[in-house]
């Protein structure tokens, strides 16, 4: 064992990781930055797309020491921090490293034990706090569904839901979980996804549809959950447990896409918005009458041009609003 051992790459997993594609080495010191101890390395599913290099933060390659968020012990003097500060900071998966002063963030003294910093009071539980402030926000009496639900983000996500006063449903992938979820988070209902049949179970415990989804999964679970959103749903993409370890990207659209572009997706039916009419044609008519809107009619004449005329719109070989003229 060296004196200050770390943890690299090896290799690029195929699918699930395995321990062989990593390995155990010494680490480089570098000479400048402030000297601290690791006390906890936050492994995070993000970092399985960093491995495959496909995520925002930006590649691991093979021979690179691992690193993630750590919460670490400063073990020097520096102009900020004491020996014995408990800091957080991007670090590598190594005993000792140099951080420069500038990249570590103190860890109150509240935050007890330390390792919440990474936890629910850390990455995670901001996820869940953001998702459900700024685009959930539920009512009470709604009903929120949660996946991955025992997990930092979830659990949090379900515990903030239950704390506005919606009927919160889990889905999480064991028993142990799920007891969890039921019994010290006390969810209004919880599905195990392994053992139930998804869409039965959520039609059993969403009786009235889905007010919000929070999704950390993407694939089938994700695609169970849309069939079920009630009218006003709103739904955060959150994670991709489902597909992080797949090659190829799983069949329909990518909801990581949706999530790289933090992009707001919403259902629209013209019939909730009759109440613009009035303004949506004064404004339209003043641009046409202004001669700056350009529009198109493509005409047929006579009642009996309809089916062509259909027929035409429907093969895509209609140029503008297509309008038969019966005379
Ligand atoms: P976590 O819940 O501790 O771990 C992930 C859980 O996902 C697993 O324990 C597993 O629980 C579940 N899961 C469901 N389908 C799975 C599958 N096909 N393969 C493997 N696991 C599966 O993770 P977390 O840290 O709280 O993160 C939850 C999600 O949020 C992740 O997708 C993560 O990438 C995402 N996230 C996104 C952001 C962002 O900024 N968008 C930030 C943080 C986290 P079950 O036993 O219940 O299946």
């Amino acid at each position: 064992m060296s004196a200050n051992p770390c943890i690299r790459l090896k290799r690029r997993p195929q699918g699930v990781p395995a321990v062989e594609d990593f390995s155990l080495s010494e680490a480089d010191m570098p000479d400048s930055g402030v000297l601290c101890r690791s006390l906890y390395l936050s492994l995070d599913p993000y970092l399985r797309g960093r491995l495959s290099g496909r995520h925002l933060s930006g590649p691991i390659m093979p021979g690179d020491v691992m690193s993630s968020e750590a919460v670490l012990e400063v073990l020097e003097e520096s102009e900020r921090f004491k020996p014995g500060d408990t800091v957080r900071a991007q670090a590598p998966w190594q005993a000792e490293m140099r951080i420069p002063e500038a990249s570590l963030t103190l860890v109150p003294v509240s935050i007890q034990p330390p390792s919440l910093a990474l936890g629910v009071l850390g990455m995670p539980g901001l996820t869940a706090y953001a998702g459900v402030e700024r685009y959930l926000k539920p009512q009470v009496g709604e009903t929120l569904l949660v996946s991955a639900a025992a997990g930092p983000v979830g659990s949090t996500v379900a515990q903030l839901g239950k704390l506005a006063g919606a009927r919160v449903v889990g889905l999480a992938g064991s028993e142990e979980k799920c007891g969890w979820l039921r019994g010290a988070c006390q969810l209004d209902a919880v599905i195990n996804y392994k053992h139930e049949q998804l869409r039965e179970a959520l039609e059993r415990t969403c009786p009235q549809g889905i007010n919000m989804y929070f999704d950390n999964v993407g694939g089938s679970v994700l695609a169970a959950a849309m069939e079920r959103l009630a009218l006003g749903a709103r739904v955060v993409l959150c994670g991709l447990m489902a597909q992080y370890n797949e090659d190829s990207a799983l069949a329909g659209p990518n909801p990581g896409l949706i999530i790289r572009a933090r992009a707001c997706v919403q259902g629209l039916v013209v019939y909730d918005h009759e109440d613009l009419r009035d303004k949506m044609r004064a404004s339209l008519m003043d641009a046409i009458q202004e001669g700056c809107f350009q529009y198109r009619e493509e005409l047929s004449d006579g009642l009996e041009s309809a089916p062509e005329a259909f027929c035409r719109l429907m093969r895509g070989e209609n140029f503008g609003k297509t309008l038969v003229r019966v005379r």
